[in-house]
């Protein structure tokens, strides 16, 4: 336990953001006895909206304008959502006052062994896939992470045989002192460079493995550069991941046509790429980062098939919602750039109607314009962005449409559609121009397609 750790009673602590992170970590410092103040820039009224209230005990709650400086108090508790090279957490540090996150708890507190899954892309689908193999293995596990969970309360109660598979975001890696046992990376690339520099982002994902001891594994990708330079960077045992076999190493692979694990230098087929249920080259990817993670773990291969064969993707990312007009209705509400858009329609090879909107990041369009182009029946462009995103894209299609909504999007999608294709929100901009998040649009977006005539949701398998 950090020294810091050990005596928490009647410690002044001062939390800040009231979001899951901070209303977790506030909850468990007022379990030990500590006396909580909280701090976030919301406004109350905008607090209430997100349905952040303060736990039961908590002394004193500071909302709206800067956060409340740490002076006067011995600790400090923050959520990812604080960067460390703000002012706040800068100040805390100079004073000497230790800081502390939710991750970063979780892995000194939590005896169970641990699997962390990082990466630029690719980290929710990987991790929800490891947790149906483990699923599907029968045996004892618990998920969570970035995905929106509380974990703090149980982090002491989990046993040491127990494994916990956790999402890592790299505003998470910020604080984190302990490496997990297994350490999955899904890739490096250029991502979140409004936050934090190129070197500094790398760095961060090197704090996932940097802190393993010889007995842990590294799971990295052979295909990504930043990947193979990091595999340096650790004490760990390095497996490798990628469409063609690391030669003389464990991990997982391509092999003709079948998904392939090499443990302990005997090889095992999987399943065929082609019966994988997730569509799109990116998900190769991301199945083949699953079954070395997996196999790091010691997951039988029948289970690892299985988790594959079960596994229906996350919500909101290429989620099938049903079939209306003959064209399958796709949620890939999750794509807020143009990048993710065009990872989004190449997972298709039918004809797509793409609905582009919400709010735009000022990125560039080249790219998406020349994928429209190859492979769009129409466009229907909706929302803040719309009128730009039209154009610069309408030209590229051989149809669009300018709307204002989500709802007149998909209303106009009706008149394009033909039986065989795709109709596919991948909407390239954020949903803040309308929604509260890109759930909030994808659960729009179902309930729109669902009020279709004649839809039928898709049969479970
Ligand atoms: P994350 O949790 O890292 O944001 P997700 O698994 O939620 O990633 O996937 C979000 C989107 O990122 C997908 O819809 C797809 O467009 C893109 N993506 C997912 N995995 C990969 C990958 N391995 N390589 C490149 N892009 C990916």
């Amino acid at each position: 336990m950090m020294p810091a750790l050990e005596r928490l009673q009647g410690k002044r602590a001062l939390v800040y953001s009231m979001g899951i992170e901070g209303r977790d970590l506030a909850a468990w410092l007022l379990a030990k006895g500590a006396e909580v103040t909280m701090s976030d820039t919301r406004s109350p009224e905008q607090l209430a909206a997100a349905g952040a209230s303060a736990p039961d005990g908590v002394r004193n709650v500071h909302s709206g304008g800067q956060l409340l400086a740490p002076t006067g108090f011995d600790l400090l508790a923050v959520s990812q959502s604080v960067l460390r090279h703000s002012p706040e957490v800068k100040a805390a540090t100079a004073a000497g006052i230790p800081v502390f996150s939710q991750m970063q708890l979780f892995l000194e507190l939590c005896r169970g062994r641990i699997c962390g899954i990082s990466g630029s892309s690719g980290k929710s689908t990987t991790t929800a896939l490891v947790g149906e193999m483990a699923k599907a293995a029968g045996i004892s596990y618990t998920l969570g992470g970035n995905i929106g969970t509380a974990l703090l309360g149980r982090a002491e109660e989990i046993p040491e045989d127990e494994w916990v598979v956790l999402e890592i975001s790299h505003t998470q890696l910020q604080y984190v002192t302990r490496s997990p046992d297994v350490a999955a990376l899904t890739n490096v690339t250029p991502n979140h460079l409004d936050q934090f520099d190129w070197d500094e982002y790398v760095d961060l994902k090197r704090t996932l493995i940097a802190g393993q001891s010889a007995d842990g594994v590294a799971v990295l990708n052979a295909d990504d550069e930043v990947s193979r330079m990091l595999a340096t960077d650790t004490q760990a045992r390095v497996t490798w991941f990628g469409r063609c076999e690391a030669p003389g190493t464990d991990g997982a692979y391509i092999s003709g046509a079948t998904i392939t694990i090499r443990r302990g230098g005997s090889v095992a087929g999987v399943l065929p790429v082609s019966a994988m249920r997730l569509r799109g080259e990116h998900n190769v990817a991301n199945v083949l980062t699953a079954c070395a993670t997996a196999a790091a773990m010691d997951l039988p291969v029948e289970a690892i098939e299985t988790g594959i064969r079960t596994f229906r993707g996350v919500a909101h990312r290429l989620e099938s919602v049903g079939r209306a007009y003959g064209a399958t209705w796709v949620d890939d509400s999750i794509a807020t750039s143009p990048e993710r858009t065009i990872a989004g329609i190449r997972a298709f090879s039918e004809p797509v109607v793409l609905l582009l909107g919400g709010r735009e990041k000022n990125l560039p369009l080249e790219g998406l314009a020349t994928e429209v182009a190859a492979r769009a029946r129409a466009i229907v462009c909706f929302g803040e962005a719309g009128p730009l995103f039209h154009a610069a894209l309408s030209t590229k299609a051989p149809q669009s449409a300018l709307v204002e909504g989500l709802e007149d999007a998909v209303e106009a999608a009706t008149g394009f559609v033909r039986k065989g294709d795709v109709v596919l929100l991948s909407p390239a901009g954020t949903s803040f121009d309308a929604y509260p998040n890109f759930e909030a649009r994808g659960r729009a977006f179902s309930a729109f397609v669902a009020a279709l005539p004649g839809f039928e949701r898709e049969e479970a398998q």
